[in-house]
């Protein structure tokens, strides 16, 4: 971040070989410095030049991965302080604490029901992703034993929080494949947890009561060759937790510290003395700009709101959710099943398709590629008229698929029936309902 187009191209060989698939030097840098192209599209640039630009380039929010498997995810990335200028990349990770005091056979029974928290939402599995373990009492055996059971009987990743380096180190080795986060390096253990965390190659959370003393324990630990960091400034009252996250941001992003550009971790299980207010304080969190979040517990009627306030703020407000063209099976259809044709906006074909499924009537559903727009939007901008609709239709196969020409079209795209006709010789374009929810009773009249 911060180089101009000029910079750049001063570091570039200035031979002007085309190979980056830019007619120039300085074209290619202009496209670096506005993140559209990639700096290993040039074979040529040297080694220093590289380190030099990939500094430049990073982004002011350090990226870090947590975790192993299913339930890994990227923390940090961030480039802006809000998502209109550009979407957020590193979505938070919501957690469970879990204190080392609790009965291994309660740990079990409550990872099954933790693990049970998977949703699907417009084609996506939102899920919680930690555990976070909390030495308690000081046994290293039980805390490792702990851990264990998370990996043995989920694929949450895990926070492993103590301040004993022996039960720290204990717990690593139970749970070393899942890539645990190490919580936390504070200025009376840095030395020691800072060593820990780079031997294993481990994100280690740093801890401190102060925005100084946490750029002491950062500048020290990044000295060390520790870089993975992830930042709890301490503060469990609701106002100056919220502070905090929002300074950390603008210090990363508009004053270019990086001795604070790193993700945060917060615990709204600190703040507050029930899951409800909790909730409140993580959608807080959720939007601003928390990296980590750490509740008490986890129960559907909170998390499921959370998942969903994450999945929202977390995509491009530029870009609609889509879904891919082509031809779906719904029911198991046949050569005399029904022809229903929409756009690839993913509310509309997941609820299209979830009421087709409901109406249990075995159908075809198409769905056209109008970049992520609904039907009437599609339509309003002259992606989804008649000629597209049918030219579409044309090509994509149906036709081999069923033996009648009957095609259905949402209520809502109307107008373009004759056009469809037209261009799908020999059809016939019926107009289904305006409302969804209408689509079975329209289907299985359209069956009898
Ligand atoms: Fe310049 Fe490198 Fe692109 Fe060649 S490949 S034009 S040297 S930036």
């Amino acid at each position: 971040m911060g180089l101009t187009g000029i910079q750049i191209f001063k570091l570039l060989p200035k031979t002007n070989c085309k190979e980056c698939g830019y007619p120039t030097c300085l074209a290619f840098a202009m496209a670096l410095a506005t993140g559209k192209a990639d700096l290993d599209s040039c074979p040529y640039v040297s080694d220093e030049a590289k380190a030099q630009l990939a500094e430049a380039s990073a982004p002011p929010v350090r990226p870090i991965q947590v975790g192993t498997g299913n339930r890994s995810f990227k923390l940090g990335g961030e480039t802006v302080l809000f998502r209109h200028e550009k979407t957020f990349l590193g979505p938070p990770g919501l957690g469970v604490l879990v204190t080392s005091d609790t009965d291994e056979g309660t740990l079990a029974e409550k990872l099954k029901v933790w693990n049970t928290f998977q949703f699907e939402r417009v084609g996506l599995t939102l899920r919680p992703e930690l555990v976070a373990l909390k030495d308690s009492n000081g046994d290293s055996r039980k805390f490792a034993a702990l851990a264990q059971k998370v990996v043995d009987e989920s694929d949450f990743c895990l926070v492993l929080m103590s301040n004993d380096i022996s039960t720290m180190k204990a717990g690593i080795d139970a749970s070393i494949e899942r890539r645990p986060v190490i919580y936390a390096a504070t200025k009376d253990n840095v030395d020691d947890m800072g060593g820990l965390a780079k031997e294993k190659g481990l994100p280690l959370a740093v801890k401190a009561d102060d925005m100084d003393g946490l750029m002491g324990l950062t500048d020290k630990l990044t000295d060390m060759g520790v870089k993975d960091l992830i930042l709890d400034t301490g503060s469990r009252t609701v106002r100056r937790a919220f502070e905090d996250q929002i300074w950390l941001r603008r210090e990363a992003i508009m004053k270019k510290n990086r001795a604070l550009g790193f993700p945060t971790i917060t615990f709204p299980c600190e703040m507050a003395d029930n899951l409800d207010k909790e909730t409140v304080i993580a959608a807080m969190f959720i939007a601003k700009y928390a990296g980590i979040i750490i509740l008490s517990d986890l129960i559907g009627e909170s998390l499921f709101p959370l998942l969903v306030q994450r999945l929202n703020i977390y995509t491009d407000p530029q870009r609609p959710m889509a879904v891919e063209q082509g031809i779906y099976e719904i029911n198991g259809p046949g050569e005399n099943s029904p022809v229903c044709i929409t756009t690839n906006f993913s509310l509309t074909y997941f609820i299209v398709s979830s009421e087709i499924e409901a109406s249990r009537v075995p159908t075809w559903l198409l769905i056209m590629d109008t970049e992520g727009l609904s039907v009437m939007t599609a339509w309003a901008a002259g992606k989804f008229v008649g000629d597209a609709v049918g030219m579409f239709v044309n090509k994509c196969g149906i036709l081999d698929k069923v033996k009648h020409k009957k095609l259905i079209i949402s209520g809502y795209a109307a107008a373009i029936s004759g056009d469809l006709e037209e261009e799908v010789k020999g059809s016939e374009v019926l107009v289904g309902p305006r409302d969804a929810a209408q689509i079975p009773k329209f289907l299985k009249e359209y069956a009898a």
